[in-house]
């Protein structure tokens, strides 16, 4: 039978037939824990009976209206709900389909905004290795990651690059303040290098996602950043893609350390698996700025649907019902103890990290010295291969630029509790054990 439907590879998997909470199940009855939430989207569980009310509800008024036609009450009480939850003066809201295309309609923002401020010479958007940032070329260009930027390096410009702070594998202290300014004077250099008067923006997630492994920031790391990039005029772009909407035990990532970005990307959690759903906010007066200049050049057909403003509603509104925010803290601290119990009983876990439900665990060959397993043992897909096979999913990147290193993220649900986790450990134990048999 030919088979219509592909995506990236030929590996097969099972049939999905429901998802209930924390579990999934295939349609040979065989159930799965949702250990990374899918790729760290569904936040709130699958399922919530409130939700796909809400979904129903919008149903029956419409599903689409297209943006240049009508606005809509679903989209305006989002994009008011959402601003309520940004720092000051962040509080203009423009709704997109996913984490690609909020990240490319924040530096389309950014780069309109400059040519408003006379300022086209400024162009270049600095970003870290490892990263990932999106899949359309614009996003590509900001990502750290060479496998999947390289064979489209001819077809966009591939923008500067500094290191990410893994101070873990440079054997610096990460709660040591001067650690953070290290690696964040890396972005001083480089805008100097590169010519202050050309740099546009820097982007960086709070708390690192898949390419670095729930990478969280030295101490000072962030606020630095933030005075670098208000010295040299240079916009400052968080991509809370993943860390938004609560995965990190504060709303938005970026709260642990008070920082407030001039543009923020947000989706995954934001829709949490019900619809595909992204916001890039944006300072008020870079709005006004762009719409006065003429009107803001970009958008995407979907854009701020009914349907998906109504779910995205829906799921704040359960966010902050349930405090799922304040379980991701607790649960996250409790899944971490979990974690570095593993560590103690498995010495090719090298690190644990992470910040609220966005953890991760590191295998290497040595601890000590950091050196990563070899590449050939295939670590990464061995590891997830079995977990699988035992019921759980987890999410593995195989980082340090992709050439070797492997990292797991362990991402539940925000909804999970205390057996659930503990079910999650049984899983993790079995899965090491035979993965080191
Ligand atoms: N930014 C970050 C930090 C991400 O983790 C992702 C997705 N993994 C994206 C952007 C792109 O999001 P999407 O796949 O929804 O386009």
């Amino acid at each position: 039978m030919t088979n219509h439907l592909f995506y990236q590879s030929r590996l097969p998997r099972p049939d999905l037939q429901k998802a209930e909470g924390i579990y999934m199940w295939d349609t040979a009855g065989k159930r799965y824990i949702d250990g990374s939430s899918g790729a760290m989207v569904s936040n709130i569980g699958h399922s919530n009976p409130n939700v796909l009310a809400a979904m129903r509800e919008q149903m029956d008024k419409s599903t689409f209206g297209y943006r240049l036609h009508f606005q809509t009450e679903p989209s305006e009480a989002l994009a008011a709900r959402i601003s309520g939850l940004t720092p000051e003066g962040l509080d203009r809201v423009f709704f997109v389909s996913g984490g690609s295309e909020a990240v490319e309609s924040a530096l389309k923002m950014a780069r309109q905004y400059a040519l408003t401020q006379g300022e086209a010479q400024r162009y270049k958007v600095i970003s870290r290795y490892p990263s990932y940032h999106g899949a359309t070329l614009g996003a590509l260009a900001i990502t750290g990651y060479a496998p999947m930027s390289a064979p489209f390096d001819p077809m966009m410009k591939s923008m500067p690059k500094i290191p990410a702070p893994r101070a873990y594998l440079d054997g610096m202290d990460a709660d040591d303040p001067a650690t953070g300014l290290h690696y964040a004077n890396m972005l001083e250099e480089k805008i100097l290098e590169e010519g202050p008067s050309t740099v546009l923006a820097f982007i960086v997630e709070p708390v690192g996602g898949a390419s670095t492994g729930a990478l969280v920031p030295p101490a000072g790391y962030m606020q630095r950043i933030r005075e670098i990039c208000d010295q040299y005029g240079v916009l400052l772009i968080h991509d809370e893609v993943m860390t938004g909407g609560g995965r990190t035990g504060r709303f938005f990532g970026a709260e642990h350390w008070d920082v407030a970005p001039d543009l923020i990307a947000l989706s995954k959690g934001f829709g949490a698996g019900y619809v595909p759903l992204g916001a890039m906010i944006a300072r008020n007066d870079m709005v006004e700025a762009v719409l006065d200049a003429g009107g803001f050049i970009h958008g995407y057909t979907y854009a701020g649907n009914p349907l998906a403003c109504a779910a995205g509603l829906a799921v704040l509104e359960e966010i902050e019902r349930q405090d799922l925010v304040g379980n991701a803290a607790a649960m996250g601290d409790a899944l971490t103890d979990r974690l570095q119990a593993l560590m103690q009983r498995y010495p090719v876990i090298g690190d644990v990290r992470g910040k609220g439900l966005l953890l991760a665990f590191e295998l290497m060959a040595d601890r000590n010295t950091k050196a990563p397993l070899p590449v050939d043992l295939n670590a990464h897909s061995r590891l997830v291969d079995i977990a699988y096979e035992n019921g759980l999913i987890i999410y593995s990147r195989r980082t340090r630029g992709g050439l070797s290193g492997d990292h797991f993220l362990v991402c539940p649900p925000m909804s999970v509790n205390e057996p659930q986790l503990d079910e999650i450990a049984e899983i993790l134990e079995r899965s090491m054990q035979q993965f080191m048999a």
